[in-house]
């Protein structure tokens, strides 16, 4: 096992002692980190580590600064019990043996009174590291509580991905360097992963490189690049079927490489016959001369690399369109060279064996499995969801604030407000799902306890070991897990180790040195090899061949639902008369969905939640930069600060997000708008696809 002095200072410095350690947050990046240690409670600087490839000494603003964050005068950092009404927000201190003792016996009443699935524990990615974040289901496994696909943030890109790739794998993004041309699409690095533009700006300095960016708004990522096409949001599917029909009619589609490589080029081609820029350009917005300009740049630039991203899939119509992305380094053969293909996730590099942390030897099958995304329908006792099972009564919520961003929040709300359900969570913060709870416990952050990370925009395998003391009596998510799993009679072998030691065995069992290894090391590279990662040695189908005709039905339940090739799939919620614009709500530069909208640096850069409109829109509704306007469905009503501002096009409408529900009148933030129906083939949330409409706030018809 590593020891102590594994932690042994390794630069010193004038203040303080400088130590390695991983960013936990749900970033791509996963930047190895350097952290000043003041002394034994006490962090300064936090630096991006220089040595490692990826993070090449660089990391963001809101971490940068986390200090403030791990500081924070509101840190939690006692137990608490409800005193006042549910959502309230009044709590008296408890001790921590009085805390769980009453979550375990309310676990145990709820299992008593309806079965072991009424109990739901509930987490997400708040920290990234495998044991703190995970190890949750091991209790879940072990009492046959209910079940939780993680739908909320991957599931549309990764059906998108895997549809015609067959593997979640890609370039090496250090390649990048070495690429003439890259494609960010439907992305933005510089608020979400700022190391990538180091590469790209590396590209463009040796290279002469062109950075495109594919976004529906002019980003900050978008603002640095040498072209910007601004299209319709949820129109991306359209925009690649062009480019790709552009390559076949033009002789720039790599013939030998589809023959070799791919499924039906033939049929491809047949299909796209129709799909011409004119085409595109009707549904995009997009101009048809920046279409075959941008189409006959990719075709003609054998390193074109395409760094695939998040937003475009949040869109009912997302898994079809990333699935149309993925054909194009199919179709021009680029991925044959070096710079050259594309990346969206290496999670297929990393092999784990997550017995020991899950406690998957305890999985019964027979136990159902809820979409997280669904949690208002859930907790609103919707027959479909809970399947003809008991209603749920009885929830821990780990590294997750649902009450921000599930989708549907009154629906949501509706849910907390029950006066049936018990709910404790675990959290840093007082988070507003925290206020929701019966039960708060406080939490440790990375600093404070140990963990593995895995990174998706490079593979790189990393341990974070613990370098502080926590404040007050904050425990980590482990210690919480194994404390619940004693009371409640819970036995799985990963209830009586430390995290160290799981660390070591999960890594061992998956097939990587031990944890003494990683940490001497500082990081384990995963990176596939040169012909894996391009998937010269094949694509991840029986067969090896890149599929442009997915079998979508194995993807998901609704793959029927799914178009048979590459396609504007037209499914998303259109504008109507009600409701003429589409709304957008992406990451805000200084958030990390939620996670630094407590810390002082973060709200200040961030000043208030606003809306984005198009000038013309803006004067056709008697809206100027700085009134407050009310934007409206079906779902709920948001009123915010409008900012009239050119980088969108006509009719859609941006709300750079995630905002605590207090910054808003209604007590309910952006995705009180945002439709929580699943997204085919398999699930997810469609957080860009919302049609709504608005108004000034002043004019009495909101
Ligand atoms: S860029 Fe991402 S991984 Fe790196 S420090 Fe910031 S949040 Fe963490």
């Amino acid at each position: 096992m590593p020891d102590e002095t594994a932690l042994a200072p390794r630069v010193s410095t004038r203040r303080g002692t400088m130590h390695a350690t991983v960013c936990p947050h749900d970033c791509p990046s996963v930047c190895a980190l350097e952290v000043e240690k003041l002394d034994e409670r006490t962090i300064g600087r936090v630096n991006g580590a220089e040595a490692h490839g990826y993070t090449a000494g660089v990391v963001c603003a809101k971490v940068a600064r986390y200090a403030e964050r791990i500081h924070h005068p509101e840190r939690l950092t006692r137990p608490l019990r409800r005193v006042g009404a549910k959502g309230e927000g009044r709590f008296a201190p408890v001790s921590w043996d009085e805390a769980l003792d009453e979550i375990a016996s309310r676990f145990r009443d709820a299992a008593a009174r309806h079965g072991s699935e009424a109990v739901w524990p509930y987490f997400f990615a708040g920290t990234m590291g495998l044991v703190q974040r995970d190890g949750i289901n091991r209790l879940r496994h072990a009492m046959k509580y209910s079940g939780m696909d993680k739908t909320i943030c991957t599931w549309i890109v990764q059906a998108g991905w895997l549809a015609g790739t067959g593997r979640q794998s890609g370039v090496d993004p250090r390649e990048v360097a070495e690429s003439d041309m890259v494609v960010m699409w439907g992305g933005n690095p510089v608020a979400t992963q700022v190391n990538f533009m180091t590469h790209v700006a590396r590209a463009r300095k040796e290279r002469g490189a062109r950075f495109w960016v594919v976004d529906p708004y002019r980003t900050p990522t978008a603002q640095v690049a040498d072209h910007h096409l601004m299209l319709r949001p949820g129109t991306d599917g359209a925009l690649a079927c062009a480019v790709m029909h552009v390559l076949f009619a033009e002789g720039m589609a790599d013939r030998d490489y589809l023959a070799r490589h791919t499924d039906d080029p033939a049929g491809l081609e047949t299909h796209l016959a129709s799909r011409t820029p004119e085409w595109a350009a009707g549904i995009t917005g997009l101009d048809v001369e920046d279409i075959r300009a941008f189409a006959r740049a990719y075709g003609r630039t054998d390193r074109a690399f395409i760094r695939v991203g998040y937003g475009f899939s949040r869109s009912r119509n997302g898994a079809s369109m990333v699935h149309a992305v993925s054909c194009l380094p199919a179709v021009g053969g680029k991925w044959r060279h070096r710079g050259g293909g594309a990346l969206w996730n290496f999670g297929a590099a990393y092999r784990w064996d997550k017995t020991l942390i899950e406690g998957l030897d305890l999985r019964d099958k027979s136990i159902r499995v809820f979409d997280m995304s669904r949690l208002g329908a859930i907790l609103d006792n919707d027959p479909a969801d809970l399947r003809g099972g008991p209603p749920v009564t009885a929830m821990l919520v780990q590294n997750v604030n649902p009450m921000n961003v599930c989708p549907d929040l009154n629906k949501v709300r509706r849910g907390f407000m029950r006066d049936d359900l018990f709910v404790a969570v675990h959290e840093q913060f007082m988070t507003d799902t925290a206020a929701m709870a019966d039960i708060v416990l406080p939490a440790t952050m990375f600093l404070e306890h140990d963990d593995v990370y895995q990174a998706g925009g490079h593979a790189t395998i990393q341990v974070g070991r613990k370098l502080v003391e926590a404040p007050g009596e904050c425990r980590s998510n482990h210690r919480v897990i194994c404390d619940l799993a004693a009371r409640l009679g819970a036995e799985h072998p990963g209830f009586r180790m430390t995290e160290m030691e799981i660390i070591d065995a999960t890594l061992r069992a998956s097939g990587w040195p031990g944890a003494d290894a990683v940490v001497e090391g500082r990081w384990l590279d995963a990176t596939p090899p040169f012909e894996t990662a391009h998937f010269l040695d094949g694509f991840g189908h029986p067969g090896g061949r890149f599929r442009f005709r997915p079998d979508w039905k194995a993807l998901g339940p609704w793959g029927a639902r799914m178009p048979e090739w590459p396609d504007f799939h037209d499914i998303v919620e259109r504008p109507s008369a009600e409701h003429p614009f589409r709304m957008l709500a992406p990451p805000a530069r200084n958030f990390l969905n939620t996670s630094f909208t407590e810390t002082p640096g973060s709200l200040k850069r961030e000043g208030r939640p606003g809306v984005m409109i198009h000038p013309e829109d803006a004067r056709d509704a008697d809206i100027a930069t700085g009134d407050r306007v009310t934007l409206g469905n079906a779902r709920g009503r948001v009123t915010l600060e409008a900012r009239v501002f050119d980088g969108v096009q006509r009719g859609v409408l941006v709300v750079e997000s995630i905002w605590p529900n207090r910054h808003f009148p209604e007590g309910l933030g952006i995705n009180a708008l945002v439709g929580d129906d699943p997204a085919p083939p398999n699930g997810g949330a469609v957080f860009h696809d919302t049609h709504v409409w608005i108004r000034p706030a002043a004019s009495g018809k909101e």
